[in-house]
């Protein structure tokens, strides 16, 4: 049983363990992209290198056999510049869309992709969860935004663009309903947090932090809450839209105290009582310690946006966490495709499932029949990959290295079930070695050499036939959403705002 050094820690290990192995069992985290259990070593991404502290060296852990009298280290600054440079390597030639540009270019960041499936399958309880997450003022945005989100919008580049905030003020307006889950907020927290401004980002704030569990006052100098909206003529937003919104703000189990102008003075004893303060409003108190500023804005949708970054920020602080992250979620974009390429994305994606028959909410028929038109530019792993996990951690700077080869958008197999994008494919090797071990007739294969290397099906038979019993596999242990469902994705909704505080 050989003995080794860990990070400064004595460890005994049983013959034939690899680096990998034993330093996961000290409960080190060592990071790796193409090592899966019950697959030999690849040794092809090299994430996983540790060094060996008396001769210098890198070693891939997956690989390497412990010896006797080793001595390693797996996160020093050597081993993590190494890391970052394999990262920076694969990120550069990487080819697809981490979130769908519309969801970017939102300033309140709705999960945009999301609610157009919801709405095409029928859902539409989730679609109304969706964007009243996503917009806090779904039905009032639905009159009042510009949409932004709709000039990046993939599909008005191939024909004309989605119609993003028509849809989500059809479901709030024909949805919106006493949903529980919609009201259901985190347990009390104990905390207490007052917002100081009724507008817009004053709300917004105050709708995220009751929502993670937070006791929330408002105070409202004016007799009514809304902000500046509240100057709009009825025929640009009827005040019954805004009315009936706020309501359900206040429905969470939000204190709102109007005709209350809150001054330098009037704020010393609220700051004594509460546990993080919002500033929606100008010139009451500077941000900084328990204060964090919700800015008002001329664009409706950015002061939802601005509000639910306060909240963020001010939700981390009373979780005592740093309240802004420091280190940014990784986000590969894919740039402007051509029209060939984003015919491909039609293909693939447009009426993703046979349209469903409309079921007790088929009344949004209209919208649903838009809604298929969507072509899901978002990645089917954006919260699962560990090519942008890590890729996140490690703080990769993006297209550090610029490739000589035009990449162009292409999808396998867009039909079946299993689909497989070259772009975000990293050559691991996994799927390869998977497919073998299930004894899989046709399985990949890998073709070319050097850089030019990559994988196919042999034949030129179709993915499907390729990936039979080894497809759920594949899909699972590729580190990339290269293999996927072409109608599953990752459950959980990346919020990017949530992540980088944008
Ligand atoms: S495969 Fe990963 S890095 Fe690539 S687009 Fe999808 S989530 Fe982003
Ligand atoms: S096609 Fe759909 S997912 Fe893509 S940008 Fe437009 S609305 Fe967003
Ligand atoms: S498609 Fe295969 S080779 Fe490419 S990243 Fe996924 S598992 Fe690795």
């Amino acid at each position: 049983m050989p003995n080794l050094v860990i990070n400064n820690r004595a460890v005994e290990v049983a013959e034939g363990t690899s680096l990998l192995k034993a330093a996961r069992e000290m409960g080190i985290e060592v990071p790796t992209l193409c090592h899966w259990e019950g697959v030999r070593p690849m040794n092809s991404c090299m994430l996983c290198v540790v060094r060996e502290v008396k001769s210098g060296q890198l070693l891939p852990s997956c690989s390497t056999l412990v010896r006797e009298g080793m001595e390693v280290e797996t996160d020093g600054s050597e081993v993590c510049e190494a890391r970052k440079e394999v990262l920076e390597l694969l990120t550069s030639e990487h080819l697809g869309d981490c979130e769908a540009p519309c969801s970017h270019t939102c300033p309140a960041s709705m999960n945009i992709p999301a609610m157009m499936r919801q709405i095409y399958t029928g859902d539409l309880d989730a679609a109304a969860f969706t964007v009243t997450n996503g917009l806090v003022f779904p039905w009032t945005l639905g009159y009042v935004c510009p949409a932004p989100c709709q000039n990046p919008c993939r599909r008005k580049q191939y024909d004309s663009t989605m119609q993003i905030r028509e849809l989500h003020k059809a479901v709030a307006e024909k949805a919106l309903k006493d949903n529980p889950e919609l009201l259901e907020c985190l347990p009390d927290t104990g905390k207490r947090v007052a917002i100081i401004g009724a507008g817009l980002a004053g709300m917004a704030a105050a709708w995220v932090l009751r929502k993670q569990g937070h006791a929330c006052t408002v105070y409202e100098k004016e007799s009514v809450a809304g902000g500046k909206l509240r100057r709009l003529p009825e025929k640009a937003l009827p005040a019954a839209v805004l009315d009936t919104e706020i309501a359900w703000v206040a429905r969470l189990g939000i204190d709102f105290f109007h005709d209350t102008e809150i001054t330098e003075e009037s704020l010393e004893p609220i700051l004594e009582s509460s546990d993080a303060v919002i500033v929606a409003c100008k010139g009451v108190a500077k941000p900084g310690g328990k204060i964090f500023p919700a800015a008002e804005h001329k664009l409706a949708v950015r002061c939802v946006g601005n509000g639910k970054t306060a909240a963020l920020w001010a939700d981390r602080y009373l979780r005592s966490m740093d309240p802004r992250p420091k280190a940014a979620v990784f986000d590969s974009k894919a740039g402007k495709l051509a029209k060939t390429e984003l015919e491909t994305m039609r293909a693939v994606n447009e009426n993703r499932e046979a349209f469903p028959p409309a079921g007790t909410n088929g009344e949004l028929a209209d919208a649903r029949e838009e809604a298929g038109r969507c072509l899901h530019c978002d990645c089917r792993k954006r919260s699962t990959c560990n090519l942008r996990r890590y890729a996140s951690e490690y703080g990769v700077e993006k297209r550090k290295y610029t490739t000589t080869e035009e990449r162009v958008y292409q999808v396998i197999g867009g039909d079946g079930d299993v689909i497989f994008e070259p772009g975000k494919c990293i050559k691991c090797g996994l799927c390869v070695e998977i497919a073998r071990k299930h004894g899989e007739e046709i399985g990949l294969t890998f073709s070319g050499r050097g850089f030019d290397v990559e994988i196919k099906v042999p034949f030129g038979r179709a993915l499907d036939q390729a990936l039979q019993a080894s497809a759920e596999e594949c899909v699972a242990a590729c580190p990339t959403a290269a293999i996927s469902f072409r109608n599953k994705e990752d459950a959980r909704n990346c919020h990017t705002a949530l992540y980088t505080g944008k």
